[in-house]
This record gives structure tokens, C-alpha cells and sequence, in this order.
């Protein structure tokens, strides 16, 4: 892959690099449409990284569908899949990690020690073997492109960052791989994330700016599922992640919930 990226870039053309876990859906596919638009090749990596699960988490059981995703990544225009195995990635030896500090310690990376070290990790080890000019994240996972466009920064990392927003099925839930996991009850609860950042943003809109009401509308509606168990709803700045007292411009309400055993994200700005 690395050979194939370094023979294209002496030739001239840029990369854009759209990394995932596979198992291809609308959030997906809508970064590769953006990286199609934005460089002379587009390359798609597949990879579901051990080191990003913490214990008991779902690394055995994450969806994969190698066959359909690769019908999905043709049809977007994608020149290249780079879909390595965990020996590959992680051959025996394996010893160094790139940990960002700081905007790892709350939210995803309080629920999940050591996540953030995996992700960073192997988004620096593809952008190192893939070489890319530009690369599409979601801001689905909103905390994980702010640690990202961190590490870049901090690293020196030759390459242009580019968030993408959230993409939603009709009613409102934002596309995941995990969305499977969800029973029809589960599924039909799980509306109230979308739908309560809706109401969040409504009430900021008609003028609340104290964070705590707010966050106590949005807690009330979830938890009134009882299928729903908030792990953490905190209104942060979009670039510090410090949680805030009172809302504005740079206002995230980012929110993490627990469907039975399905963990769902989901994030919106408030104004
Ligand atoms: P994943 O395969 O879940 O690791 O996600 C790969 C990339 O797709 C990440 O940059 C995610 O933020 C992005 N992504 C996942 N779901 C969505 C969505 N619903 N809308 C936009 N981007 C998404």
C-alpha cells in the first residue's frame, strides 16, 4: 500500500483517505463522496482495530461485511481498499503508541480507557503507510476528529483534516455501524437522542443559555426509556472540549447512551 501511495504522490497526484471500520453505510459513503471531489485517488481503508475496544467490549462481534462494502466503495468511486489484518497492524514486537493527552481525558475517553490511544494509533499508522493529502472524518464521532486534528497538529502530519456532518436515517437516529445491534424497541427509544438535541437546540434558540436546564431537559427525555441509560450528556466547547456553564457559539452538546448493551453517540451545536 505504502509503495503504491509513494509511486502515485512522485507522479503528481493527491490522495484523499476515508479510514473506517467497514460495514459501509450513508455516513460512510458520503466521506467518500467528499474525498472523490477532492483528490486524484481515492482510498478507503477497512479495518476493525483491536486496540481502539477496551475489554468486554464489541471487537468480536462488530459487523463486517467485506463483500458488500466493496460493491458499496466501487460504485463510490474508490481507486483503492486497504484492508490490512490485526497481525499486520500489530505484528509481534509492536511497541510504539501515539497517545494525545488532555481532550482524551473526558467524554469517550473517560467511558473508555484507552480508546483514544487506539485510534490514534492506527489513524497515525495508516496515515503513515496510505500517505494521503486529505483525509474525511465524521462529526459523528465528534471528540475523535478533535483528538485527530491534535495529533496532526502536535505531529507535523503532512495532510489537510476535514470534518463532514452527521448523517441520519429519515427519523432523525445517526447512521452507525452498531445501529444493527438495536432491537426494534431499543431502536424505536433511541430516537429520543436526535430527537432531544432537536429540543436542546430549540430551547437555545428561544434563549436558554444556562447548560444545566438544558442538560436537564435532554436527561429527563431520554431517561424516560427504559431501555436507555445515559453514560454522559455534557455541553462542551468544540475545540477544548471543557464542559460549559453557559452556552455559545462553540456550544457542543455531545451525549453517549446505552441501548441494552448498544453504546450510541450522537452530537449536535447548539447554535
Ligand atoms: P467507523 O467505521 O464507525 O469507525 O467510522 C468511520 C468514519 O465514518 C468516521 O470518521 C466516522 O465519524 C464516520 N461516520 C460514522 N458514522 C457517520 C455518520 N452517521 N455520519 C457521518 N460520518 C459518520
Amino acid at each position: 500500500m505504502q509503495q503504491w501511495s509513494l509511486q502515485q504522490k512522485a507522479a503528481g497526484r493527491r490522495i484523499a483517505f476515508v479510514p473506517t471500520m467497514g460495514f459501509l453505510h450513508e455516513g460512510h459513503l458520503s466521506l467518500l463522496d467528499e474525498g472523490r471531489k477532492n483528490g486524484d485517488l481515492l482510498v478507503l481503508s477497512i479495518f476493525v482495530n483491536p486496540a481502539q475496544f477496551g475489554v468486554g467490549e464489541d471487537y468480536e462481534d462488530y459487523p463486517r461485511d467485506l463483500a458488500a462494502d466493496g460493491a458499496l466503495a466501487e460504485q463510490a468511486g474508490v481507486d483503492v481498499i486497504f484492508a490490512p489484518t490485526a497481525a499486520q497492524m500489530y505484528p509481534r514486537g509492536f511497541a510504539t503508541w501515539v497517545d494525545v493527552e488532555r481532550i482524551t481525558d473526558m467524554l469517550c475517553g473517560a467511558s473508555r480507557p484507552g480508546h483514544f490511544r487506539g485510534v490514534t494509533t492506527v489513524v497515525a499508522k495508516l496515515f503513515n503507510i496510505v500517505q494521503p493529502d486529505i483525509a474525511f472524518f465524521g462529526n459523528k464521532d465528534f471528540q475523535q476528529l478533535a483528538v485527530i486534528r491534535r495529533m496532526v497538529v502536535d505531529q507535523n502530519m503532512p495532510l489537510k483534516i476535514v470534518g463532514l456532518s452527521i448523517v441520519r436515517e429519515a427519523d432523525g437516529l445517526a447512521l452507525s455501524s452498531r445501529n444493527t445491534y438495536l432491537t426494534v424497541e431499543q431502536r424505536m427509544q433511541a430516537l429520543s437522542l436526535s430527537h432531544s438535541l432537536a429540543v436542546a437546540r430549540q430551547l437555545v434558540a428561544d434563549g436558554a443559555r444556562d447548560a444545566a436546564p438544558i442538560l436537564k431537559e435532554v436527561r429527563d427525555l431520554i431517561e424516560a426509556h427504559p431501555e436507555l441509560r445515559i453514560d454522559y450528556l455534557q455541553i462542551c466547547h468544540q475545540f477544548s472540549l471543557q464542559e460549559q456553564t453557559q452556552v455559545d457559539a462553540d456550544s457542543v452538546l455531545l451525549l453517549a447512551v446505552f441501548a441494552g448493551k448498544t453504546r450510541l453517540i450522537d452530537n449536535c451545536f447548539l447554535i
